[in-house]
């Protein structure tokens, strides 16, 4: 059942990916929006209490982000799971969290341009994404050898400053301290940020415009890092 309290804005998107996908909704006991997608079949679950047309618009800008036929977290997932190396931290979830980052970017234009606040994007939406006492916690090396959890980390807690909306949120702390963690992993994820903010989603082209290209300069970029370096 589609959410009584939903906007004529949100239900005008929802008309639209109608004609592409198979929307349902679904009631669930959640903080959230959450959303199942396999191939054209679509279902977003929701909390009647709780509910707003910010959130569902929220879900369904991910589906929308669909038909720009992209892929970026599942990309670096599946291209990296026989790497040795690689496959200890870039695990499912920090794959998935790096895509997520990606769509926000993409879609969080279209959301403000639909009228809705900044405030309500995401829950939580103003705050700053990572603390500073978070990153200080992060020991990348231990007896010369890097921890997988931490480099997992490290990579996580700077695609969540990267990819906030808010651009308000001061994070020159932030960064200050990871660069001087590891200045190399730091470039290597900001140049691919970079790379992305700046990629057309609307034209993508296997040779002058890629996707995947762009995604596996990022992998590229990590296997020469881990170059050398022991992992644990
Ligand atoms: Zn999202």
């Amino acid at each position: 059942m589609i959410p009584k309290k939903i906007d004529e804005k949100t239900l005008e998107l929802l008309n639209d990916l109608q004609t592409d996908f198979d929307i349902s909704f679904e009631i669930k006991d959640i903080d959230y929006c959450e959303v199942f997608q396999k191939s054209k079949t679509v279902t977003i679950y929701y909390n009647p209490k709780i509910v707003n047309s910010e959130s569902i618009a929220h879900e369904l800008l991910h589906i929308w982000l669909n038909r720009f036929n992209y892929s970026i977290g599942n990309h670096i997932f599946l291209s990296t799971q026989s790497d040795k190396k690689l496959s200890k931290f870039l695990n499912k979830f920090l794959c998935d969290y790096i895509g997520n980052c990606c769509d926000h970017y993409k879609m969080y234009p279209k959301y403000l341009e639909m009228g809705y606040s900044p405030k309500e994007f995401l829950k939580n939406g103003l705050e700053l994404k990572t603390s500073i006492a978070d990153i200080k916690k992060i020991k990348l090396k231990f007896l010369g050898f890097y921890n997988s959890q931490s480099i997992n980390l490290f990579i996580g807690c700077l695609f969540s400053i990267l990819a906030d909306h808010i651009k308000e949120n001061d994070y020159t702390e932030h960064h200050k301290y990871l660069i001087e963690k590891d200045s190399k992993l730091y470039n290597i994820v900001s140049d691919f940020w970079k790379k992305w903010e700046a990629f057309d989603i609307e034209n993508i082209d296997p040779i002058y415009n890629s996707d995947l290209e762009l995604t596996d300069s990022l992998i590229d970029g990590l296997t020469t890092w881990v170059n050398g370096e022991t992992i644990i």
